[in-house]
């Protein structure tokens, strides 16, 4: 998947968290949502966040162990340690609808990064996607409205 459309689930993530944890700060979901579903493609040198951390592209293979659970744990952990628990679910919740929203691809992750991989039938940046994308779009004007 496109990081536009990775955004795009992030950004509802964060809208539906803000719904059901009106006493965190919304900013700070928002913001955590936004990156934790762009943190698995660090490892791709022209995404979003992997432009600015090309040396990670260097040493891992794009899909590979930032693409797994265990790194979604991993980070999530992170998070609890310096923040608090509903920040790491909040978190691990974006990054494992990444890992989804990828294993329905047709290149597919393998989600226990040692393991079988796992795949779907939409190409990357395909019309399906651009579908995806624009009904996310109009689920997030309505969600955003009901908000405010
Ligand atoms: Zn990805």
């Amino acid at each position: 998947m496109l990081g536009r459309t990775h955004l795009l689930w992030g950004f509802f993530l964060s809208l539906v968290f803000i719904t059901l944890f009106s006493f965190l700060n919304p900013f700070f979901i928002v913001v955590l949502s936004l990156f934790a579903s762009l943190l698995p493609d660090i490892d791709e040198k022209k995404s979003f966040i992997g432009r600015y951390f090309r040396n990670i592209s260097f040493f891992f293979s794009h899909r590979g162990v930032f693409h797994s659970v265990f790194a979604a744990v991993l980070f999530s952990c992170f998070v609890w340690f310096f923040s608090n628990f509903f920040f790491a679910g909040i978190f691990f919740s974006a990054y494992f609808f990444h890992l989804l929203f990828d294993s329905a691809t047709k290149q597919g992750i393998k989600p226990f990064y040692f393991g079988r991989r796992i795949s779907g039938f939409v190409k990357t940046g395909s019309f399906v996607e651009k579908i995806i994308f624009f009904c996310l779009i109009i689920i997030n004007i309505f969600l955003l409205l009901k908000i405010i």
